[in-house]
């Protein structure tokens, strides 16, 4: 069973490699991770005050009945398709974390009909799940993998899949990494990716900014570019916080 937070679009991709494209949107319930360190408060339906990332409403479970559920791709492709503009928008599969629904055939299904029909594939992912790649096909899904660094607040082991972060690189035809970064952080963030790209195969790398609203993001922006500069790393701003102030649904 596939669960599903939200499908919105057509917006524009606002972070990563395929920022400002036309993309649709649809947002996987669950997570195997928590993040508290990212440092958003909420509150759960219930009344519990937490902390995590700003898309808590997709990976804490708290919210599931406020999901939609899926036995079959069919019924989600036919709500994909009704918000499809008549030019082709890349899918953006996001969460929470989709890759927790890897196993699942209709997931499969549902990535690719839209394969087959000509369209651009994203996944948004923590990198930390062990996924087998067995079909061409496949290799057209573009793996766009922000591993979690110290900041998230998640162990090393959790966070951390070397394993399969290589099997993705050296699967798919397009890769890259994303690493969330603040200016408190910068320092020990250059460790911590050095170390991890010392154990992996060559990849695009890509830093953006901690923050939640456009003012944060502002605050950090100047610093991360810096390190990009420094590093080689490429910048990406976060244009749906800029823009919407992480509204959901656009
Ligand atoms: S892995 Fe991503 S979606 Fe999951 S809790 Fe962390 S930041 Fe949020």
């Amino acid at each position: 069973m596939i669960e599903v937070n939200e499908v919105f679009g057509p917006t524009i991709q606002g972070e990563g490699k395929r920022i400002g494209n036309p993309s649709v949107f649809v947002r996987f319930g669950r997570c195997n991770m928590s993040c508290t360190g990212f440092e958003v408060e909420y509150e759960t339906p219930s009344g519990i005050k937490k902390f995590s990332c700003d898309s808590y409403h997709a990976s804490d479970s708290a919210f599931s009945d406020q999901w939609d559920r899926y036995e079959s791709s069919k019924p989600l492709i036919e709500r994909v398709n009704k918000i499809l503009p008549n030019y082709k928008v890349d899918i953006v599969l996001t969460g929470g974390e989709p890759l927790l629904y890897w196993k699942d055939e209709e997931f499969q299904k549902f990535m690719k009909y839209y394969i087959d029909h000509g369209y651009h594939i994203t996944i948004e992912t923590n990198g930390s799940l062990d996924i087998n790649l067995i079909h061409d096909w496949q290799k057209k899904i573009l793996f766009s993998i922000s591993v979690k660094l110290s900041n998230s607040g998640e162990s090393v082991k959790k966070r951390l899949n070397i394993k399969s972060l290589t099997n993705m690189i050296n699967f798919a035809d397009e890769s890259y990494l994303k690493f969330v970064v603040d200016k408190l952080f910068l320092s020990k963030a250059q460790e911590e990716i050095d170390n991890i790209l010392n154990d992996i195969p060559s990849v695009e790398v890509y830093l953006m900014p901690l923050g939640d609203t456009a003012d944060i993001i502002d605050k950090n922006s100047l610093s991360v570019i810096e390190m990009a500069i420094n590093n080689g790393f490429k910048y990406s701003d976060r244009l749906h916080i800029r823009v919407w102030n992480n509204k959901r649904g656009v």
